[in-house]
């Protein structure tokens, strides 16, 4: 086997602030195939994806300037709205479940 097999998981680029982190420290925004927009904490969601940086200051980058309704050509709806302006009120690391970081 001559190809390094342990690659790390690519890096995702925050949408805010376009800096690349792994995909634990970001939130990710999906789109779902029926034109759904969900947080999705656990990154399996299929759809079209956009990342966020966890600590909350890009999500209020993000709300203010429209950012994730850009990138996901669709409107942001009120619920994942609410729950982006608490995480930048909290301004607080999201905890996630799953450890997935091992792959
Ligand atoms: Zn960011």
């Amino acid at each position: 086997m001559g190809r390094v097999a342990d690659r790390r998981a690519p890096g995702r680029t925050c949408v805010a602030c376009r800096t690349t982190r792994e995909k634990r420290d970001l939130i990710r925004v999906v789109r779902t195939p029926d034109g759904r927009v969900l947080l999705d904490a656990g990154g399996r969601v299929a759809g079209r994806g956009a990342y966020l940086c966890a600590d909350g200051s890009c999500a209020r980058i993000a709300l203010d300037k429209g950012i994730l309704s850009r990138a996901l050509r669709v409107p942001l709806p009120d619920d994942v709205r609410g729950e982006l302006e608490r995480r930048a009120a909290d301004d607080e690391p999201i905890i996630q479940g799953g450890a997935r970081g091992q792959e």
